[in-house]
């Protein structure tokens, strides 16, 4: 028997906001569904989206906002300029707001890169590896491969120093090569990275999921460990998001529980270019199921916050990832770091919020935790037995991640 839904009050953490479904590019395993419409989200959207957020009093005392779910450089420059604006003219000083985008990189200029500076905008490039690679599946709209492109962007954000991060989807060239990826990231001067595995998604199947979830785990393993302890060795790639997002949830202080804001209600506010709203995973916006319709929750346009937020706590769709998270914390040894995992990923790999383990979690969150107690296993026998070298050069040694590294969510490409 489940108990009555949580009537917690909300805190945002997040809001991902897409200005535009459109994107100029055309990968093969995208998942997003209108990336062909231009249409960009008014100003006076956002005005209401932060005009609710601020008066709720349900802000987080730092508020990420990422811009994506679409190629947010493909709306203009000066859509960004007058929202930023209007976003910080009504932000309570109590509240901060850090923006954030998520880019394919192409269209990135000298002008976008002052906008960045001026607003200290987090950047993450979506870049999967060397061209070969990253050719395979991110491709233009005419088929040609965007590697050219991608780079000259990362080239403008370093000439322009701009921080940022690459955000690589891991396919099977990828993945059998971690020494191939660690040079390449290393030539190009990229020293922030993260993984995103390779999914099957919409029509788009991964060849990855042909093998069983035992043999991706295996393989995502020997790739995870040798990038991980060579990117340390050499001190070139300071934060691998894999490892780094994850040492301080294994290892917090007693009695902070591991939040995970992708199931709790309203904790991440999803909004579209239309002023829609869903909450939970982000890549359920747009989405459509039979069990669950269209997942939204109401439009800001015309919709209280609260209503919104009642409108959550009363559907099945809160139920049901409740139930899964319950399902979660009764069955699995890593909840503690986890949380209770992604819902989008319980419903399309499993068919069902109401389940527990994916292959998204098995990757994402019991591999680095593998990795890392592996690590403090042979640090603790280093200070046991001093001649046992502990390598990796020390989880210790880890930076703290950085706030636009740990952004997104991290299933987005
Ligand atoms: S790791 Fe997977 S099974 Fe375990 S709590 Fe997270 S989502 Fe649930």
């Amino acid at each position: 028997m489940m108990g009555p839904p949580t009537i917690a009050r909300p805190e945002i953490g997040m809001v991902v906001l897409q200005p535009t479904a459109f994107c100029n590019i055309d990968c093969t395993y995208c998942y997003l569904p209108d990336r062909d419409s231009r249409h960009v989200m008014a100003q006076s959207t956002v005005a209401r989206v932060f005009d609710e957020v601020f008066a709720s009093g349900w802000a987080s005392r730092e508020i990420i906002v990422l811009w994506h779910a679409g190629e947010p450089t493909a709306a203009p420059i000066s859509f960004y300029r007058e929202a930023f604006a209007a976003i910080e003219r009504g932000r309570p000083p109590s509240v901060g707001v850090k923006h954030s985008f998520q880019t394919n990189g192409t269209l990135i200029n000298d002008e976008w890169c002052r906008l960045f500076r001026d607003w200290n905008v987090g950047i993450g490039v979506s870049i999967d590896g060397p061209r070969d690679i990253h050719d395979r599946h991110r491709k233009t709209r005419r088929g040609g491969g965007t590697f050219d492109k991608t780079l000259a962007g990362i080239r403008c954000l370093q000439r322009n120093g701009v921080p940022f991060h690459a955000l690589s989807v891991l396919g099977s060239a990828g993945l059998d090569d971690p020494d191939a990826m660690l040079a390449f990231y290393e030539s190009e001067r990229i020293d922030k990275v993260c993984f995103n595995v390779e999914e099957s998604e919409g029509t788009y199947i991964s060849e990855l999921f042909a093998s069983s979830r035992e043999e991706l785990r295996a393989r995502f393993t020997a790739f995870l460990r040798r990038f991980w302890h060579n990117a340390r060795a050499n001190g070139r790639v300071k934060f691998v998001r894999e490892i780094d997002q994850a040492v301080p949830r294994l290892f917090r202080p007693d009695g902070m529980p591991a939040r995970n804001i992708q199931c709790e209600p309203l904790a991440m506010l999803n909004v579209d270019s239309h002023g829609n709203v869903s909450t939970f995973s982000p890549e359920l916006l747009g989405m459509k199921n039979a069990d669950y319709g269209d997942f939204l929750l109401g439009n800001i346009n015309v919709d209280s916050l609260a209503d919104i937020h009642a409108a959550c706590l009363a559907s099945r769709l809160h139920r049901d990832i409740r139930a899964g998270m319950q399902a979660c914390e009764k069955s699995c040894e890593y909840h503690s770091v986890c949380g209770g995992g992604s819902p989008v990923n319980k419903l399309f790999e499993n068919g069902s919020f109401i389940s527990t383990v994916t292959s998204f979690c098995t990757l994402t969150q019991m591999v680095p935790a593998d990795i890392i107690l592996e690590a403090y296993e042979r640090l603790e026998q280093a200070w046991v037995d001093p001649t046992k070298a502990a390598t990796p050069a020390d989880i210790i040694s880890s930076p703290p991640p950085t706030v636009e590294a740990t952004a997104q969510p991290s299933r987005m490409p």
